[in-house]
């Protein structure tokens, strides 16, 4: 046995900790959730495809002796066998509890107040407590219902609680790594199985309750290729009107959320054939319903959004501007044809669009501008816009069209040498280069 050193110091004194109150740890997992009409299905998800960040997240909790599982849209994807874009966890650890275990972590929201654990490249997993449905407590009026949605925001609740609260069965399945097991108060499985997007509870209150999930089983449905429930499609047609009363930063949202996400055809077919495309753009749903009267109109228009899901695919994801541009360039082609002051009419066009979903002015102008310059960037003219951002903007609605009409985008390689690409970086990262007004 050596001795000890005299060199060598004296070990640090450790600070004391406490623990204060009960300890959490959940000593029996598999008695869990017990009469919460839960179904375990044994599933092996491939962990090659569970972000490793993800999982250390979910054990680092489980470790600290809370619940923690993947739940939402992760665990559909995975499910339906594709790539999830994030993943989320849900947890019995308060926000507070997160904050204390992870030191790359910051508490963000002011109603609700969520967990982001920070990785490394920008990566961030969103830890959220287990919350509980706001309809469950009972409003006399209908101030009193806004009044408790906005603050039971903020009441935690269980497992079985936050998985109903959600708005569709696929999105309401949490992961359980450990078990290998996925957790199912819902049905959500069997839906999986139908690919069925189906509402928890009935459709109409839940459309009723929150407008914009008529917008969001349009996008599930038309980029996972899932069917729609009878019963939801016909509250889906039935409620579309109250999509005029949801919060309009909201809806702008979601319509771009359709765009940007290589699925925007069937979309915006899906958005017109149930009549919401006429409740929140109803000079674009008049257009397509003219199909006789546009010459061919209708047929670019679904050409046009086929070719921006085709390059959102190819070169990943497309300008705002440029999407909207897109969408909107068959009738403001038509409106702008014969007058003198294009940009005159193409604000008149728009403004609607502005009051009415809340487009920003900068996409607003953008558009406007887009279609003003078009005309001449089409005879190879782009003058002494070439060098601007709008001129790559226009250029990319021109390969659009060029596409939509069957033409080939090739022949306006001359044009692309002189006009410089896209900057898709945030507005901070870039030199004060392109010029603006
Ligand atoms: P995406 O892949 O588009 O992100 P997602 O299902 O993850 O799809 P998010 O908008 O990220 O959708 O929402 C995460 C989860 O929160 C959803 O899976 C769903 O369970 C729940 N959720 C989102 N929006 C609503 C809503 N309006 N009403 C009820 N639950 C919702
Ligand atoms: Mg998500």
């Amino acid at each position: 046995m050596r001795r000890r050193s005299d060199s060598v110091p004296e070990p640090p004194d450790l600070p004391a900790f406490r623990v204060e109150g009960e300890p959490r740890v959940d000593t029996q997992p598999e008695a869990r959730h017990e009469n919460t009409g839960l179904v375990r299905h044994d599933v092996a998800l491939d962990d090659a495809r569970i972000d490793t960040d993800a999982a250390r997240v979910v054990r680092r909790l489980e470790r600290n002796g809370f619940q923690a599982y993947l739940v939402g849209g992760c665990v559909r994807d995975l499910l339906l066998g594709g790539t999830p874009k994030d993943f989320d966890v849900a947890t019995s650890a308060r926000p507070e509890d997160v904050r204390a275990i992870f030191r790359n972590c910051r508490i963000i929201g002011r109603r609700f107040r969520l967990a982001h654990v920070l990785f490394g490249g920008g990566k961030v997993i969103e830890v959220a407590t287990f919350r509980k449905n706001p309809q469950e407590l009972v409003a006399d009026d209908e101030d009193e219902a806004a009044e408790i949605i906005i603050r039971s925001d903020n009441v935690f609740g269980e497992a079985h609680e936050d998985a109903i609260r959600r708005d569709f069965t696929i999105n309401a399945l949490f992961y359980d790594l450990d078990r290998r097991q996925v957790l199912d108060w819902c049905g959500g499985m069997a839906d999986i199985l139908a690919r069925s997007i189906r509402t928890i509870g009935e459709p109409s209150v839940r459309f009723r309750e929150d407008p914009v999930r008529i917008l969001r089983v349009v996008k599930f449905a038309a980029r996972l290729d899932l069917g729609i429930h009878p019963d939801v499609y016909d509250a889906m047609v039935a409620h579309r009107d109250e999509l005029a009363k949801a919060a309009r930063p909201r809806v702008f949202e979601e319509i771009l959320r359709l765009l940007r996400q290589g699925a925007a055809q069937r979309s915006m077919w899906l958005l017109w054939e149930t009549g919401a495309m006429a409740v929140l753009m109803p000079e674009l749903s008049a257009y397509l319903d003219d199909d006789e009267g546009t010459g061919g109109g209708v047929h670019r228009f679904f050409q046009r959004l086929r070719a921006v899901d085709e390059r959102v695919k190819r070169e990943g994801p497309l300008d705002d501007t440029v999407l909207w541009t897109a969408l909107l360039l068959e009738p403001l082609l038509e409106v702008v044809r014969d007058v003198r002051d294009i940009a005159g009419e193409a604000h008149a066009f728009l403004d609607p669009f502005v009051r009415r979903l809340a487009m920003p002015r900068r996409i607003a102008d953008g558009v406007k501008r887009i279609v003003a310059i078009l005309p001449r960037l089409a005879q190879g003219r782009g003058g002494r816009f070439a060098r601007t951002e709008l001129a790559a903007q226009a250029l990319a609605v021109l390969e659009l069209d060029y596409v939509a009409r069957g033409k080939d985008p090739a022949a306006l390689s001359r044009l692309r040498e002189a006009v410089a690409p896209v900057d898709n970086r945030p507005m901070r990262h870039r030199a004060a280069l392109t010029p603006r007004g």
